[in-house]
């Protein structure tokens, strides 16, 4: 029998499953919002357009615009951070069925599904408890348990996992399920983190191994594809079990479609990993799976796209990329430009809690009994470096209780992160006599950065010395033109050992440039190192204190590569001095030297510049000799250091 043609076509169209298409799918995401949930910078007391989940929103309205395929999750670290998680936590906690602020904003925003991170458990777990009342979307943690009375894994503490099913659209407009399996995984060092909060009550395992076995689970549910959300960073190094930053290794589990990331507060794909073996930051995949990493506090928004085929029977994935959205770009002004307005809805919403927590960071925490600033910072003056230091010392001092560290000599460093320069002559730490809030913190430690510890050899510490005293030009006693004695390195990277004493002799070479090798074998400018009035020694153990910035090679220290970090605190820096200042009430400014200089024979004409805030302290100090107001607006000094 011969057929027509319409006949063939329909003949033809029989053959092909009626539901063969591909559908767009997508993974929408944030992490790590710490309590940012406004685009306001409480801790600075200004606004800032680069943060903020309501900032996030917009973004978030925009993707789902350009594809309503979409799902949204949040992969934790969301309760705690900016002092807005404060507020909800201990100044004014939630009463009667308040539903958490943050879970309300992402209520609004219709939230799918999140993981838990490990600052949800900051403020321990009955108020971690009460603030999922009134959630409605499910939060997943797949590696966390209630502890048995005999110290076992009892029952989840939340699901570890959730299957969506969902119905989109394919490309030919038909409207179609899909099954997505959605699991969460934290770091397991929640129990060493918030030990005294959680021992006895929890257990973690390893999250990894937490995933596989919850894949086969989706997949008999009838999962199409899988998502992880985990709050983890993405790191290559070998696998221990138990990892911290194990996210690498979700994208190798059998049956794991994407890997939605956080916890290091970076942006994948983005040039942080263009070293990251498997990595392609074109597609945002890590061998050939889409990972996604949306920095922190609202900062971008993660996107997943997915283009999944059924031309098999079942969903297959046929393409993936990924890509985290920034909310804002550096404008010509050097100042953070958002490209879409805020979502006022959100705004809104928080408005309450936003000026409970102005209220909150302008109220005093303390009371400076005499001024901590800058101005003489690079002349000795220690009181406001002092402050950080003596705060970073207390807290690492019951940080290494119990643990191998305990009893080593503890030394912290602190540098003068606002000391005039480049940023201009208003730019020193400057908090006056008085009461002190949390915006005078910020002053004091302006960065963001994790408490980090490091484990060095006395000789190290010597090196490392000798590259912070890197910030003095070299000067020559001989020279009668003006010299400056300030050289061209960010104040940031001159960190002060407290802990220490020691001389830094100006007239000699530099041992160290720009990089972490040693420049000049021959030339020494740090000597007479003390500990505790004893000469430092060489190969004994030394802690030194410092943060996640100079340990990893900010500023390309001697050993500060990495490898020789002992513990990472899960706290700021910052927040650890806010503690301190709240627990000490009174703060006393002592300008006891760390350092001196050795004196410089003759008569050289060095020169300091300083701000004009400084005027009164450098009027009374009898090395400095006013010259002029240069035409930047900085005061420049004379400086003699004969004895
Ligand atoms: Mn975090
Ligand atoms: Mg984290």
């Amino acid at each position: 029998m011969r057929l027509t043609r319409p006949l063939v076509l329909a003949a033809l169209l029989a053959l092909v499953p009626a539901s063969a298409a591909e559908l767009k799918l997508r993974i929408l995401s944030t992490t790590d919002i710490h309590m940012n949930l406004v685009d306001y910078d409480f801790v600075r007391d200004e606004p800032d357009e680069s943060i903020g989940l309501n900032r996030t929103a917009a973004l978030i309205a925009e993707a789902r615009k350009e594809n309503p395929n979409s799902i949204l999750v949040d992969a934790g670290d969301l309760l705690q951070g900016s002092p807005m998680g404060d507020v909800v936590a201990r100044v004014k906690p939630l009463t009667g069925d308040e539903v958490h602020p943050a879970y309300a904003a992402m209520d609004l925003l219709g939230y799918d599904a999140a993981a838990i991170g490990n600052h949800e458990f900051n403020f321990g777990l009955d108020l971690l408890e009460r603030a999922q009342l009134g959630r409605k979307f499910p939060i997943l943690a797949a590696n966390a348990y209630r502890a048995n009375a005999d110290g076992s894994a009892g029952e989840n503490l939340f699901p570890p996992s959730v299957l969506l099913t969902r119905k989109f659209k394919d490309e030919s407009g038909a409207e179609r399920e899909v099954k997505i399996g959605v699991i969460g995984v934290l770091p397991p060092q929640i129990m060493n983190w918030d030990k005294d909060k959680l021992t006895g009550k929890l257990v973690t395992s390893d999250a990894v191994e937490a995933v596989e076995r919850e894949v086969p689970k989706l997949k008999e549910q009838g999962a199409d594809l899988i998502v992880v959300v985990a709050h983890a960073g993405i790191s290559a190094a070998p696998r221990q079990g138990g990892d911290e930053n194990f996210a690498y290794y979700i994208g190798k589990v059998e049956g794991v479609d994407a890997i939605v990331t956080g916890h290091s507060h970076r942006v994948f794909p983005g040039k942080d990993y263009d070293t990251l073996a498997g990595a392609d930051l074109k597609r945002g995949t890590i061998d050939g799976k889409p990972y996604v990493m949306a920095g922190s506090f609202g900062s971008h928004l993660g996107v997943i796209d997915i283009v999944l085929d059924d031309a098999s029977g079942k969903w297959a994935i046929k393409d993936s990329h990924a890509e985290a959205r920034p909310v804002a770009t550096k404008g010509e002004d050097g100042k953070m430009k958002a490209r879409l307005p805020a979502d006022a809805a959100i705004t809104e919403l928080v408005k309450p809690w936003t000026e409970a927590t102005l209220a909150y960071i302008r109220a005093p925490i303390g009371e400076a009994k005499g001024p901590f600033n800058t101005y003489l910072a690079l002349l000795g003056d220690t009181a406001a470096l002092r402050l950080v230091a003596d705060a970073q010392t207390a807290y690492v001092q019951k940080m290494v209780k119990g643990t191998e560290y305990e009893g080593l000599p503890l030394l912290s460093a602190a540098a003068p992160f606002r000391v005039g320069g480049r940023p201009g002559p208003d730019y020193y730490t400057d908090v006056k006599a008085g009461p002190i809030a949390i915006k005078d913190a910020a002053d004091l430690y302006i960065y963001p950065n994790m408490l980090t510890v490091v484990k060095l050899k006395g000789s190290e510490v010597r090196e490392y010395l000798e590259k912070a005293a890197r910030l003095f030009n070299r000067i020559d006693p001989a020279k009668t033109e003006p010299q400056a004695l300030i050289g061209n390195m960010p104040a940031y990277n001159f960190d002060v050992l407290f802990g220490l004493t020691y001389a830094i002799d100006v007239t000699q070479p530099l041992r160290y440039g720009r990089e972490a090798a040693i420049e000049d074998p021959n030339a020494h400018r740090i000597s007479d190192i003390k500990y505790n009035g004893e000469p430092l020694k060489d190969d004994g153990d030394y802690l030194v204190i410092t943060n996640n910035y100079r340990a990893n090679g900010g500023g390309e220290f001697p050993r500060m590569d990495g490898t020789a970090i002992a513990l990472v605190a899960p706290e700021t820096n910052r927040d650890i001095l806010v503690d301190y200042i709240r627990e000490k009430k009174d703060i006393t400014p002592d300008n006891t030297p760390v350092w001196r200089f050795v004196p410089v024979q003759g008569d050289p004409d060095m020169r300091i510049e300083i701000g004009p805030g400084g005027a009164a302290l450098a009027g009374a100090d009898p090395r400095l000799t006013k010259v002029e107001t240069n035409e930047t607006g900085f005061d420049v000094y004379r400086v003699k250091l004969s004895q």
